[in-house]
């Protein structure tokens, strides 16, 4: 199963991403949790990215896109996958879907974790990460909005959106999920 998980900071869709890998025998591509490490690690990509992801805004995308390509290129992920953190604007989902065509592969569902922006904020700010400072996950969601959420009309236009109410305890959205995905409990 090839699956992409997105949702505004603090929408849960990092634990989910987990659940849901563990579950379905599939490897997490989460690309905020290997940026940071790149940044922690000073690797010539975490040097490159860090005043991004620093002040909340995007990664450029060209970086991004390669990096997924290289990614989603390693054998361990052949069985297949869930992104976590990409694509994070539409154009990126565009761009998957040619790296996809050249992979002869074909993703199965955009899960799409809806959550208010106040459970989001609160959310994020009971977190202590780097880039989770008040001002910073304001500008996060802000952008989740302006960039982000416009991959809800490509992805429904495509018939391939799963649209999941986050605003729930972890298990109930697990299995929402679960469910929008055919799979039993
Ligand atoms: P959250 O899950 O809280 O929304 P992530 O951990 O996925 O955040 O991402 C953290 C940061 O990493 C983002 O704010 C952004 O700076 C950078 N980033 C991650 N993925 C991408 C991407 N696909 N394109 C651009 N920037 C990205």
């Amino acid at each position: 199963m090839r699956l992409i998980i997105f949702g505004g900071p603090g929408s849960g869709k990092g634990t989910q991403a987990k659940e849901l890998c563990s579950r379905l025998r599939i490897t997490a591509v989460a690309t905020g949790d290997m940026l940071r490490q790149a940044i922690a690690e000073q690797t010539h990509l975490g040097r490159q990215i860090q005043p991004y992801v620093e002040k909340g805004e995007l990664a450029p995308d060209e970086i991004m896109i390669q990096f997924i390509q290289q990614r989603l290129n390693q054998p361990d992920v052949a069985p297949g996958w869930l992104l976590d953190g990409y694509p994070r604007t539409a154009f990126q989902a565009e761009e998957l879907d040619f790296l996809l065509d050249e992979l002869n592969q074909r993703l199965d569902r955009a899960i799409y974790l809806e959550v208010p922006d106040a459970t989001l904020l609160s959310r994020s700010l009971h977190r202590s990460r780097m880039d989770d400072q008040p001002d910073v996950i304001q500008r996060r969601i802000q952008l989740f909005h302006d960039r982000t959420l416009p991959m809800l009309e490509y992805y429904e236009r495509r018939g391939r959106l799963l649209r999941i109410d986050g605003d729930r305890p972890l298990e109930d959205v697990h299995h929402a999920i679960l469910n929008g995905l055919g799979i039993a409990l």
